[in-house]
């Protein structure tokens, strides 16, 4: 590995400094979904039992370098006391101070980062104050790796650096998916739009062995190659860039599958009217809301003969049934064979998280990721600030 994890440091009497991602939902001043704290605790765990002082760092919202006190982190300081069982102090502007004045096992949780517009533009100034707090520098925030910003980019230049137990968990799963998988690999894209998942269908093509599109987007590429989508969600402007990435997968030996059969149905609601047409003959005053079941038969088919699988977008508007069919047979498919050890599976992004859970699957895949943002950037094949500050 080219980064370090909590293992390769000496943790004892040292205060270390950690990023976290605790933006957590709130309503009416209550965390309403504790999950991102949850996720911490073992990197809080392993620094304390090492020895070592805790002082948390983490943005809450975009507050864009303004003190907006609904954003303060005071309000969940309670909540991640609760959940990591460690006695949390708030910190307000005297970090210094905060930090002299912590007694035992205390924990420290600096304010909103985002309060200083330092954050966000990276300044050098602001990270070396941050730096001045600690010994040891840590990246648990995957999720904010994508973002250069002074807590998770110009901070690891300044003090010995290296990932947490969630940052190394996620780093694994993505190395294991795309850099270093196991022959063949198979990627499933699905979701809206093709203009929103270019860079990440350019990426792919090089990368996998099969790339299977679906959704939204899989009607662009069928309007590309001439065919009739009648009012489907359709990008026909994009008919061009949908054939270069058609002929940069043949170049690249990647196998594009499109569906061969596709739902159709005259409104976009629940239970509405629908019929299985061919992928060429859906009728002009209808449109495509999910994949067919003999294409759901050959992405099985593909599963079978793959060693690993990354996924990102549902394949159909899985929000509303039964277009959510073949997304939840295909998922049903990708559990199955990573729960019987023979498919490695990584999934992430907004929705398809949202559609494995909704679908039963989530829990049977390898790996799903909740970065959003840092998952589809990493997909693009992109260098992430804070994943590459970590390299040294
Ligand atoms: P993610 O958030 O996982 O990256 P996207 O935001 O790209 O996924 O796509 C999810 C959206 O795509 C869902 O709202 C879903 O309803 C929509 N979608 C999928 N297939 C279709 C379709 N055939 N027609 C219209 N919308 C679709
Ligand atoms: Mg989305």
């Amino acid at each position: 590995m080219a980064w370090k994890t909590l293992d390769d440091m000496d943790l004892n009497k040292k205060r270390v400094l950690v990023r976290v991602d605790i933006n957590v939902p709130m309503e009416n001043g209550v965390v309403t979904d504790a999950t991102r704290i949850e996720r911490i605790v073992p990197t809080v765990d392993h620094i304390q039992h090492a020895g070592g002082t805790v002082i948390l760092m983490a943005h809450y919202g975009r507050p864009k370098g303004n003190v907006v006190p609904e954003m303060s982190l005071e309000h969940i300081a309670g909540t991640v006391a609760e959940v990591l069982g460690w006695p949390v102090v708030w910190a307000n502007a005297d970090y210094r101070d905060a930090v002299k004045e912590l007694e035992g096992d205390e924990i420290l949780l600096l304010e909103n980062l985002r309060f200083n517009p330092g954050e966000d533009a990276n300044d050098p100034a602001f990270a070396k104050r941050l730096a001045s707090l600690a010994d040891i520098y840590v990246n648990d925030a995957f999720s904010a790796a994508h973002r250069a910003h002074a807590s998770t980019e110009a901070i690891a230049h300044l003090l010995p650096a290296c990932a947490g137990r969630l940052m190394e968990e996620e780093l694994r799963a993505l190395e294991n998916a795309l850099e270093t998988p196991k022959r063949p690999v198979m990627a499933v894209v699905g979701g809206a739009k093709v203009s929103t998942k270019l860079e990440l269908l350019g990426n792919l093509v090089s990368k996998v062995d099969t790339l299977v599109i679906g959704g939204g987007m899989a009607n662009t590429f069928l309007a590309a190659q001439g065919k009739d989508v009648g009012k489907s969600l359709c990008e026909h402007d994009l008919a061009d860039t949908a054939r270069e990435i058609m002929a940069k997968a043949e170049t690249a030996g990647c196998k594009i599958l499109l569906p061969a059969d596709v739902v159709v149905a005259r409104e976009f609601a629940a239970g509405a009217d629908n019929e299985v047409v061919r992928a060429d003959a859906c009728p002009a005053d209808a449109m495509i809301l999910d994949a067919g079941p003999e294409a759901v038969a050959a992405i099985a088919a593909a599963l079978e003969t793959s060693q690993t699988l990354v996924w990102n977008g549902p394949l159909g508007a899985f929000e509303i049934e039964p277009f959510d069919a073949a997304t939840n047979a295909a998922a049903a498919k990708a559990a199955a064979l990573s729960k019987a050890g023979k498919l490695t599976s990584v999934a992430g992004g907004g929705d398809t998280v949202a559609a494995l859970n909704k679908a039963g699957a989530a829990e049977d895949f390898s790996y799903i990721s909740t970065a959003g943002g840092a998952f589809l950037e990493w997909l693009e094949g992109k260098d992430l600030p804070g994943v590459a500050a970590l390299k040294g």
